[in-house]
């Protein structure tokens, strides 16, 4: 079996998407000041500069008909410039199964440029597509490949909650508490910019988010980098009282004395690694105790090939991965790792962030059932399909 082309395509979504809300997640762009002439009403989107409306999917296909789909949410432009340019030469004429060899060879022909961010996240998804080859060529799920079910089904926790009125996010939460939900990861909307009354602010939301789930539930907070350690450091032991079961990214992912720090400074696990790459970025995290939870996302890190040696080294480091989204790529692994705990779950979505598109190109990623997620024994590869009933409201580059 040998690979016989790859082919990159962008998908921009052009259809109908939520509109953004107030303060709905502190980001790291909070923190610079905001010089553009309408910065009040741009200001408003804190979210401005972290949409994902646009992906770039990757098929791999080989001489035998068998094609994989991989996919890469980061600058999806430049994304697949790099494959055309750079890797789909690497892997083209090759067979799937060297799929070590082609990992290394990727990783190393761009190394003086690739290493971290989307040089990485472009390796990861044609890494990903040739595992899904690779489980459709022996008529087996890619967990199989990988080890197997390690768990008879994945938990999994409710990922959402943005900040937006209080009783808006005490409804949302209530909602999926019905639907068997027993973790819920909420977002803060206010950061140093926001000063003391946004310090308020947060402590309210957490308050009302465990006045609905009580504190038989976990509750994961998330500060997308909108943070600085020294806010970071005023925060937490105001936020200890609510046991959140980890804090997440709350400072920017190259501030690692900051992540540290946070990380000794109280009883709450300080949770990254979203926005780490490769096998070294992640040793890095681990030898200086930085984080008490690993968050790498398959398709950013460096496919599913770099995955399993960050989580054979968290292993052995006893921290636990739990990777970062949803999506079939990040649930395998999970499934046949013994110390990948539980999965981020987004709920399906009318378009928002963009984290939900996967509901809109592929068809095949499970929905939670009972606060569970299930993988099909008898689904072959990654168990995706591209969708056909949002192609037209798609712009697609090829
Ligand atoms: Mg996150």
């Amino acid at each position: 079996m040998k690979i016989k082309s790859v082919r990159a395509r962008v998908f921009e979504w052009k259809g109908r998407t939520v509109p953004p809300q107030g303060n709905f997640c502190s980001n790291a762009m909070d923190l610079v000041y905001d010089n553009r002439a309408n910065a009040h009403a741009a200001g408003q989107d804190t979210m401005n500069t972290f949409r994902f409306h646009g992906w770039t999917v990757v098929e791999v296909e080989t001489d035998d008909g068998i094609v994989g789909l991989g996919n890469v949410a980061l600058a999806p432009k430049i994304a697949k410039a790099i494959i055309d340019e750079y890797l789909a030469p690497l892997v083209l004429g090759q067979d799937p199964w060297d799929y070590e060899y082609l990992n290394q060879r990727m990783y190393r022909a761009t190394h003086a440029w690739g290493r971290k961010g989307v040089g990485m996240a472009a390796i990861s998804a044609v890494d990903i597509a040739i595992w899904d080859i690779l489980g459709k060529s022996v008529n087996k799920p890619v967990f199989k490949l990988l080890g197997g079910r390690t768990k008879e089904k994945i938990p999994c926790y409710y990922s959402k909650l943005y900040r937006t009125d209080l009783k808006e996010m005490q409804a949302e939460a209530a909602k999926f508490l019905d639907q068997g939900f027993k973790a819920f990861k909420m977002r803060f909307g206010y950061g140093p910019a926001h000063g003391q009354k946004g310090v308020v602010e947060n402590l309210k939301s957490v308050e009302a988010v465990r006045e609905v789930i009580g504190y038989d539930n976990d509750l994961m907070l998330e500060c997308y980098m909108g943070w600085n350690l020294e806010y970071a450091k005023r925060m937490l032991p105001k936020l200890e009282k609510y046991q959140p079961r980890w804090l997440e990214e709350p400072v920017i992912a190259d501030d690692i004395d900051g992540y540290v720090e946070l990380n000794q400074l109280t009883s709450i696990p300080i949770s990254g690694g979203e926005h780490e790459f490769g096998l070294y970025g992640f040793k890095q995290l681990l030898d200086r105790k930085a984080v008490s939870v690993v968050q790498y996302d398959t398709n950013r890190v460096g496919g599913i090939t770099m995955a399993l040696k960050i989580n054979a080294l968290c292993e052995a480091y006893s921290v636990p991965v739990i990777p970062h989204a949803g999506q079939m790529h990040n649930y395998h692994l999970t499934m046949s790792s013994l110390n990948c705990p539980i999965s981020e779950y987004f709920p399906i979505h009318d378009v928002e962030v963009g984290n939900e598109l996967f509901y809109y190109i592929f068809d095949g990623d499970p929905a939670a059932e009972n606060g569970f997620l299930q993988l099909d024994d008898h689904k072959p590869g990654l168990g995706l399909t591209l969708k056909t009933e949002y192609l037209d409201q798609f712009s697609i580059t090829e």
